[in-house]
């Protein structure tokens, strides 16, 4: 089947049509439909899907069973995300495939096209929760006392998918990943040709910020007599901007919990999530180490209280430069970039795996948003690239 086909059906399945936008949170009816649309895909195809107790799945072409390259991405998005952000990764892979089966190449090792489960953490809160359960780094344990925002535990996620949260675990799946290399859609601007190679992954931290105060009258409580957490926060969130401007790094508060959350009372309690990234990590810890000290000036003055627990933390992570340089020479010096964007290849390349990683072209530099976009032309472009990568790694 053509890309364009392919991405036609496969960017239909859960549209919302007032924003565009997708919403796709682990195991939800939308990740679930548009998982399905992929496994019908691969019956198509006549691959051998193999999956794991958290729902990771990886469907092969090629007679052996043994250790392969596998390419792939994600089918989960952000809350109201861009149609490319992981899909465009497990098309092109599906595309890939039919072009080189129509040019009758044979692959001399499996071809593997993988679609990971929860990558972005949007109902968990935790990125990459398939890739690191499934690579260890995660134990089944602490994976299985999270809980979605209305209180789903995930174990119940899995029940209602019809998974087995008993088999949740390390995952057989990456005994066969001798190689593993993703496609994805840039996410920022620094991409000017239509398809490049990865460096690196920037350090990445999610940070929950508890801001506690004293709930009050807003009509009768006095300016001087308040304990307003709100303050403290608002402070703390200009403070992340301007130190990570001075630091060349990123900070975002983009969730915010209020409580009571009254129009007419002072908050008692203001809870919100830090995502912070910089280019390395003794860069993101004094970043964070500097928020933290203007944060704490600011709740002394306020009489408020902060307490800072980190979510996740994710290391840098090099990819490793012979496979990269691999990569560039089969697509004729194509550029080599590094990303602020966490991704599932970075938890196979910590765990040990040869990983790369494939970017096309965003013109805009928005994603995590409706508005993400890749022309076609580029698209095709990344489809050709995967190609011509599958084939070297796999011949
Ligand atoms: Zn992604």
């Amino acid at each position: 089947m053509s890309f364009e086909s392919l991405w036609a059906d496969e960017s239909a399945i859960g549209r919302n049509p007032d924003t565009g936008g997708y919403t796709r949170g682990g195991w939800s009816p939308t990740e679930r439909e548009a998982t399905h649309w992929f496994l019908d895909q691969c019956a198509a195809r006549g691959l051998t899907v193999e999956s794991d107790g958290i729902g990771n799945l990886i469907a092969w072409w090629g007679a052996s069973d043994g250790p392969g390259v596998v390419t792939g991405s994600h089918l989960d998005s952000v809350i109201d995300g861009g149609a490319f952000d992981g899909p465009l990764g497990v098309v092109s892979a599906l595309a890939a495939v039919d072009q080189l089966r129509a040019e009758g190449f044979e692959p001399g090792v499996p071809i593997g096209i993988g679609a990971f489960v929860e990558e972005e953490g949007s109902r968990f809160g935790m990125p990459c929760l398939g890739s690191r359960v499934a690579a260890g780094v995660l134990s089944a344990e602490k994976a299985l006392q999270l809980k979605d925002r209305a209180g789903v535990g995930l174990g119940e996620a899995l029940e209602d998918a019809g998974l087995d949260p008993a088999r949740v675990g390390p995952s057989p799946l990456l005994r066969r990943m001798g190689t593993f290399v993703e496609l994805h859609v840039e996410q920022g601007r620094g991409l000017t040709a239509p398809v490049g190679v990865a460096s690196s992954i920037w350090p990445h931290g999610r940070f929950r910020f508890t801001f506690g105060g004293e709930a009050n009258h807003a009509g009768t409580t006095l300016m001087e007599d308040r304990h307003d957490p709100m303050l403290t926060y608002a402070m703390t969130a200009l403070a992340a901007n301007k130190q990570a401007r001075l630091a060349g790094a990123r900070a975002t508060f983009g969730r915010l919990s209020v409580e009571p959350n009254g129009t007419n009372a002072v908050p008692s309690q203001v809870t919100a999530w830090l995502d912070a990234r910089a280019a390395d990590t003794a860069t993101l810890e004094s970043l964070l180490a500097a928020i933290i000290k203007q944060a704490t000036e600011r709740a002394e003055r306020d009489g408020t209280t902060l307490e800072v627990t980190p979510e996740s933390v994710s290391p840098v992570v090099d990819f490793p430069a012979g496979l990269r340089d691999r990569l560039v020479n089969v697509l004729d010096g194509a550029p080599v970039l590094p990303t602020g964007a966490g991704h599932d290849a970075g938890v196979f390349s910590d765990a040990g795996i040869p990983t790369a990683m494939l970017f096309v072209r965003n013109p805009t530099g928005i994603s995590h948003s409706p508005a993400e976009y890749a022309e076609l032309d580029d698209c095709l472009a990344g489809v050709d690239a995967l190609a011509a990568v599958l084939k070297d790694l796999a011949k």
